[in-house]
C-alpha cells in the first residue's frame, strides 16, 4: 500500500472549464479569472479579490500594499509555513515572533501586547491547520494600538470564528491554492480586502505596476508578474463551485480518523478546537507523546508506504533565518516543543476507510515500538 500525504480532488467540471479556456484563445485575464474572483468575493461577502500565482505572492503584495518596510515590526508566529514570515523579509520589515498557544497552535493572544513597540505596524495572524485565531481579541488589540491586521488564511478557507469567516476580519487577507489546500488551482493564491485603495494597489503590483486606467506599456510603480492564468482560474472556479462538497468530504475523513484514534486508543492528542471556532480541515495533525521520536515514527511509517511530514518546523530555527536575523534569535519554547511533536498524516478527500485504518494501525505500532 502507498498512501500519499495529500491528493487533489479533480472532477470532470475542472477538466471542462480548462478545455473551455484552451478553446477560447484567451489564456490570461479572461472570463474565468473574472468569474473565479467574483465567486470568491461572493463566498466571503468581501468587496475585492485579486487572484495571483501563489499564496506567497499574494502575501508579498499584501505587505507591500500596506506600505510595510524596513524599520517596521510585524507581530506573527514562528510555528507556520515560512512564507508567512518571508513576505515581511522581502520588504525588509522585521517579523517579531510571539509564541503559540500549546492547545490550538495559533498565536497566543495573551502575549501579543508585550511584543508591541513604537515600531510595530501590523499583526500577521496565521490560522494554522484551518482553525481561525481569536480574531475578536486580535482586532481589539490592533484597534487599541493602531495596527494593520493581515490574515494568513492560506489554510483556512471556509473556517469561521464566532460565525464570521476566516479572511473577513483583517485589512487584507490571503488564501492559497497549492495542490494540498482545501481548494486548489495547482499553484495559486488570492488577496481579499474591502479597501478600494488596497485593491487598486494589489491589482497594479501583480501586473507589473500597471494601473487599471492606463495602457499596457505604462508602468506606475515597480510591480511583479504575479498573475494567475485563466487555466488555473478555470480549475479554481470549478473547485469553488464545489466548495461545500469539498469541505464536507474533508470533515468526513477527519471524523473517521477521530473515531479510529479512539478505537485504537492512540496515545496522541489533537490540536484543541475552540468552541467559538468552526474548523475547515486542511491537514490532519497528531501531537505525539513527548517521549516519542518523531523521526523514527516518520521512517517506520514510510517503510510501510505511509507518507507523513513534521508540520511545522519553527521558522526562527531555519538555517537562513539565524543569519538573516540581526538580533540573536530568541527562543519560543512552545513552538519548538510542538515542532518536535506534531506529525501530519495522510489526509485528502478520497482517502478510504481502509486506508485510514491502515494508517492508524501503523501509527499505533510505531508508537508502541518506542
Ligand atoms: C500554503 C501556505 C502559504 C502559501 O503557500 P504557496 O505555496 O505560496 O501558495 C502561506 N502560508 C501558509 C500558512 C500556508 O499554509
Amino acid at each position: 500500500m502507498m498512501i500519499p500525504l495529500a491528493r487533489p480532488d479533480i472532477t470532470e467540471l475542472e477538466k471542462r472549464y480548462v478545455l473551455e479556456v484552451l478553446d477560447s484563445g484567451q489564456l490570461s485575464f479572461g472570463e474565468k479569472l473574472h468569474q473565479f474572483e467574483q465567486l470568491f468575493c461572493d463566498e466571503l461577502q468581501m468587496r475585492h479579490a485579486v487572484a495571483m500565482n501563489s499564496g506567497t505572492s499574494a502575501l508579498h503584495v499584501a505587505v507591500k500594499a500596506l506600505g510595510l518596510q524596513e524599520g517596521d515590526e510585524v507581530i506573527t508566529t514562528p510555528y507556520s509555513f515560512v512564507a508567512s514570515s518571508n513576505c515581511l523579509l522581502y520588504e525588509g520589515a522585521t517579523p517579531v515572533f510571539v509564541d503559540i498557544d500549546p492547545l490550538t497552535l495559533n498565536i497566543d493572544t495573551k502575549k501579543i501586547e508585550e511584543a508591541i513597540t513604537a515600531r510595530t505596524k501590523a499583526i500577521l495572524a496565521v490560522h494554522v491547520f484551518g482553525q481561525v485565531c481569536q480574531m475578536d481579541e486580535i482586532m481589539r488589540i490592533a484597534r487599541n494600538h493602531n495596527l494593520f491586521v493581515i490574515e494568513d488564511a492560506c489554510e483556512a478557507l471556509g473556517a469561521e470564528w464566532k460565525g464570521k469567516k476566516a479572511g473577513t476580519f483583517g485589512d487584507v487577507s490571503v488564501f492559497a491554492f497549492y495542490a494540498n489546500k482545501q481548494v486548489t488551482t495547482g499553484e495559486g493564491g488570492i488577496l481579499v480586502t474591502n479597501s478600494d485603495h488596497l485593491y487598486e494597489l494589489a491589482c497594479s503590483l501583480r501586473n507589473q505596476g500597471r494601473s487599471m486606467q492606463n495602457s499596457w506599456l505604462e508602468h506606475h510603480r515597480i510591480g511583479y508578474n504575479y498573475r494567475m492564468s485563466d487555466l488555473q482560474a478555470a480549475v479554481g472556479l470549478a473547485q469553488m463551485q464545489r466548495l461545500q462538497e469539498l469541505l464536507q468530504k474533508r470533515e468526513q475523513v477527519a471524523d473517521r480518523y477521530m473515531k479510529l484514534i479512539e478505537k485504537h486508543r492512540l496515545p496522541v492528542i489533537l490540536p484543541a478546537r475552540m468552541s467559538e471556532a468552526k474548523i475547515s480541515w486542511f491537514v490532519f495533525v497528531l501531537i505525539l507523546p513527548q517521549e516519542a521520536d518523531q523521526q523514527q515514527v516518520i521512517s517506520f511509517l514510510s517503510s510501510k508506504g505511509i507518507q507523513t511530514k513534521p508540520y511545522f518546523p519553527s521558522i526562527h530555527l531555519q538555517p537562513y533565518y539565524q543569519k538573516w536575523y540581526s538580533e540573536a534569535p530568541r527562543s519560543f519554547p512552545v513552538s519548538e516543543q510542538m515542532s518536535k511533536r506534531t506529525l501530519a498524516i495522510p489526509f485528502h478527500n478520497n482517502l478510504t476507510a481502509e486506508e485510514q485504518e491502515y494508517v492508524i494501525e501503523h501509527v499505533s505500532l510505531a508508537l508502541a515500538r518506542g
